[in-house]
């Protein structure tokens, strides 16, 4: 299948694995395939295969350079039990009609790992594909899980470097001391002075500029994200929207041909679009739910149409979901309004930092999708009543879904079986999620995952269990204008 940017209005000639390799399109936009294409009546047998063999059933689908035994292969070597001891993808139901799709069982305890564990293993390969003979060195800025996650990914991966800014104030103190005791020899994590807005758009800014570009050629690199921007990322996490149909219809929880409303707790739009795109490629899903925190940017636009990040930016008990640009909505409007008026919202947001699709686009997007958010209170007390209801802890995150999730049902009365998204554990939140449930605070979010456990009588996840005693070793922070010299710097190391 062939790719193109979100913003180029001729014909498309990039294939899968090139669009991999640059992970941005050279005019800005973000690579996308230029039509979706389905199974044939949307009838696949997933019910009868192994996570690993999901994984090359569709991806065989979308990554047209890759056969479908390495796919196998890449698949097999991310997705095992060691990496993934709960399972890669398990749903479990929290109550009747109502589902959980974990997507936190892997190395980092959150969803990210379900991109990043293959994405590197993609990248790798579109380098060979490609003739391809610099060392690669992928730029992220992270929101907090991305960056762990990358890291874990992506560590002594030959021909890979890989360097994570995150926001000084705006990750956890878990976020925080798992990526500042990072291993690996090719690694680098430094915090930055601003949001994560500032982060990302100061990254943005370096993959744009030539002279940087310049320089790291010189010097035998050249720059490549793993943020959800690249199609690597984003294509893997179309997989587990398939997986779990396959899954319902194996445990009897839906028969062939009923439909499962999702609800996904979105930030910068990658997981939700991953779940639209499953459903064009005719897998049964029904109203896809994007739910937000107080940062609700993406409840206007999908309500009014008009997408206006000039707001005030909170911090929240959800911090992954703290976003006023969620870049991966350029890939929906791409898909519904086409590349030229893509293009024309995405300047506009550019320079005034707000647009306004039309009405027929605005209609389009409502036929798939709805749009919730939960404030603050609502998300803690949430958590409380689905643990002591339901017997089920969420995350701060799945918490936020959860009420949205509510909030679709109350006012719509649909009674679809419904699928929550479930993006971290609880325990990657824990101080949190522990006062959610007994109103006290812990005095560190170390101590947060012991109190936790004592309280609920729940497994700490593996990646969780001893990361207070292991060594710190990064403890950098530099401004946005430092950020290009650093990068540069990294290169030459
Ligand atoms: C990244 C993240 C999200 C948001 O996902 P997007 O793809 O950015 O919309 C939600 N929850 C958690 C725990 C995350 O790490």
């Amino acid at each position: 299948m062939n790719y193109k940017s979100t913003r180029y209005a001729g014909k498309a000639e990039t294939g899968s694995a090139e669009a991999i390799r640059k992970g941005l399109a050279s005019d800005g936009g973000l690579f996308v395939t230029e039509k979706i294409e389905g199974f044939i009546q949307g009838d696949v047998p997933l019910s009868d295969m192994d996570y690993p063999e999901r994984v090359k059933t569709v991806l065989g689908q979308i990554l047209g350079d890759y056969s479908l035994d390495e796919l196998y292969s890449y698949a097999e070597a991310a997705y095992n039990s060691n990496s993934f001891p709960g399972g890669a993808a398990p749903v479990r139901e929290v109550r009747n009609g109502l589902y959980a799709l974990e997507l936190w069982h892997g190395p980092t305890a959150a969803f990210k790992d379900m991109a990043l564990q293959i994405m590197p293993r993609l990248l790798s390969g579109a380098l060979g594909k490609t003739g391809e003979k610099r060392t690669v060195l992928i730029l992220v800025a992270t929101s907090g899980d991305t960056g762990k996650a990358a890291l874990e990914g992506f560590k002594d991966i030959p021909g890979i470097k890989i360097m994570v800014f995150y926001p000084e104030d705006g990750v956890s103190v878990v976020q925080k001391l798992q990526m500042q005791t990072q291993t690996g020899d090719n690694v680098k994590v430094m915090a930055v002075k601003g949001n994560f807005d500032d982060a990302q758009s100061a990254v943005k800014r370096i993959f744009s500029n030539a002279d940087t570009a310049a320089f790291l050629n010189e010097n035998g690199c050249f720059l490549s994200s793993a943020n959800s921007i690249n199609w690597g990322r984003l294509a893997p996490q179309i997989v587990y929207y398939c997986s779990v149909c396959g899954d319902l219809i194996k445990e009897n929880r839906i028969k062939t041909g009923d439909k499962v409303n999702i609800c996904v707790p979105t930030g910068n739009f990658g997981n939700i679009f991953a779940a639209y795109y499953a459903k064009k490629m005719g897998f049964p899903i029904g109203r896809i739910i994007c739910a937000s925190n107080s940062n609700n940017v993406l409840t206007d636009f999908i309500r009014t149409g008009v997408y206006d990040r000039n707001r005030d930016f909170h911090l929240t008990v959800s911090p992954s979901m703290d976003i006023l640009i969620s870049s991966n909505l350029e890939r929906l409007l791409y898909c519904i309004a086409g590349p030229e008026e893509t293009s024309r919202y995405m300047d506009d947001l550019k320079k005034y930092g707000k647009y306004t699709v039309s009405d027929s686009v605005l209609k389009e997007i409502q036929k798939d999708f709805s749009a919730y958010y939960t404030n603050e209170e609502d998300t803690l007390k949430t958590i409380k009543k689905y643990w002591n209801e339901c017997a089920y802890l969420c995350d701060t995150h799945t918490s936020v879904a959860m009420y949205a999730a509510e909030q679709y049902r109350m006012e719509t009365t649909d009674n679809t079986p419904l699928v929550v998204v479930s993006t971290a554990s609880p325990y990657k939140f824990a101080s949190d999620v522990y006062y959610a449930l007994t109103g006290k605070r812990s005095s560190s979010g170390l101590e947060a995952i012991d109190a936790l456990a004592d309280e609920t009588g729940t497994e700490i996840p593996y990646p969780l269990k001893d990361i207070g005693s292991r060594k710190i070793r990064f403890t950098q922070s530099i401004s946005v204008d430092e950020m290009d010299d650093a990068v540069r710097a990294f290169a030459l190391e």
